[in-house]
């Protein structure tokens, strides 16, 4: 096949993409396409243990293992401070997948993007979906360089995955509309970190919560989750606000107040609860955040990505790119949303102390 036809055009090549690529790889021909040439810093690190399942039947669980320098830092476990001022522990000594991975997320999307490669995928980084059709049972994509911008790409694909995360490009550039559930954002920094417990913390306040987590190359994690009209833009406009803001709590004034030397402020990211509202049609699928976007809180996003990867895959090998697979993926990310919104509902409705905007509108 030439490399302007493909069986499976994937646009995104983040995590749910990869996975998606190396598990169809073996029985088509794919080609995955990511508008950056190489991939990011990004927060959203703890990787839940089920995923160890996908990437054990995969083939990548030993390499990630044994990878040098380390991918990941085992995670213990989370402590909270959630609907009062008690500690709370949840470790995972008896999970049968084992602990909590915290990622080098930017290390683990680049051992993911040599194992595509290394596994035959025809890969196009830097190039960035442009326009689409629909023509004679195929689907025309043009990709756009996003280093020569008058460098164009058109491929013609049987069937479409959009991998693209919560911008849902190739689902939105054909009418698809998304829905939006709340105005939840992240604001970020990266500091040193001097302590030996590897477990996360989360920390409610009056207008949102906090998380920190111990990622490799001894760096420590910290982010506030509020809603995006509920907080003084300026509060969380530079690193010395989000440090003042995060000394009014408890436990993130502990860690910071440990950080021996300089901080690394990441600003804002979208974390809010989004679906589309179709997640399937002909001979296309989307995947990963692309399809639906959870609250952090949840810290299933990562897995998600890849086990709707591997759902795809096998309906894929049963039906082909025939209906059938619109049909029975659509009623299984229903399912998966529907649990979703009741956990979620669940988890914010076990804290009532903060009489504040932001927890009155999620009970
Ligand atoms: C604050 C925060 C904290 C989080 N914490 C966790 C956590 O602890 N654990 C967890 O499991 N999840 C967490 N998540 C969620 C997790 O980050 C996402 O669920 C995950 O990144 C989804 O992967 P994805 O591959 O679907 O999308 P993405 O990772 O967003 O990948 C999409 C890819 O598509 C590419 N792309 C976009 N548009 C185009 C285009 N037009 N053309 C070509 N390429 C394109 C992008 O460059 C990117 O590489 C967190 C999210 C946030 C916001």
């Amino acid at each position: 096949m030439s490399d302007n036809k493909t069986d499976i055009l994937i646009i995104g090549g983040g995590i749910a993409g990869c996975i998606a690529a190396i598990s169809l790889v073996d029985t088509h021909h794919v080609t995955l396409v990511d508008k950056l040439s190489q991939p990011k810093e990004r927060i959203g690190e703890s990787l839940a243990p089920a995923a160890n399942r996908i990437l054990d039947e995969l083939g990548l669980l030993k390499e990630i293992e044994n990878h040098s320098p380390p991918i990941f830092k085992q995670n213990l476990g989370m402590q909270s401070y959630w609907g009062s001022d008690q500690l709370q522990i949840v470790d995972h000594m008896r999970n049968p997948d084992g602990f909590v991975k915290s990622l080098d997320r930017k290390a683990f999307e680049v051992y993911l993007r040599k194992v595509v490669e290394d596994r035959g995928v025809n890969c196009f980084w830097g190039s960035a979906l442009y326009a689409s059709s629909y023509e004679d049972s195929c689907w025309e994509i043009k990709l756009r360089s996003v280093v020569d911008e008058s460098t164009d790409q058109q491929i013609s694909a049987e069937f479409v995955i959009d991998a693209s995360g919560r911008q849902s490009h190739f689902a939105r550039s054909i009418g698809v509309k998304r829905q939006v559930e709340d105005k939840l954002l992240a604001c970020w920094i990266t500091l040193p970190n001097v302590q030996e417990n590897t477990m996360s913390t989360i920390s409610s306040s009056s207008n949102g919560w906090w998380y920190s987590s111990v990622v490799p190359n001894g760096k420590r994690v910290m982010a506030f989750h509020t809603d995006s009209d509920l907080i003084e833009k300026s509060a969380l406009k530079t690193a010395q606000s989000f440090i003042d803001l995060a000394k009014e709590n408890e436990q993130m004034k502990m860690l910071l107040n440990e950080a021996k030397s300089a901080m690394e402020f990441h600003g804002t990211t979208a974390a809010n609860s989004t679906k589309l509202e179709q997640v399937a049609g002909k001979q296309w699928v989307a995947i990963g955040d692309a399809a639906v976007s959870f609250d952090p809180l949840s810290s299933q996003g990562m897995f998600n990505a890849m086990a709707s990867a591997m759902q795809l895959q096998r309906l894929i090998n049963e039906f082909g790119f025939a209906d059938e697979v619109s049909k029975h993926y659509t009623n299984q990310v229903e399912q998966i949303w529907a649990h979703y919104l009741k956990h979620r509902s669940l988890f914010y409705g076990a804290e009532r102390r903060w009489k504040s905007e932001f927890w009155e509108r999620r009970l």
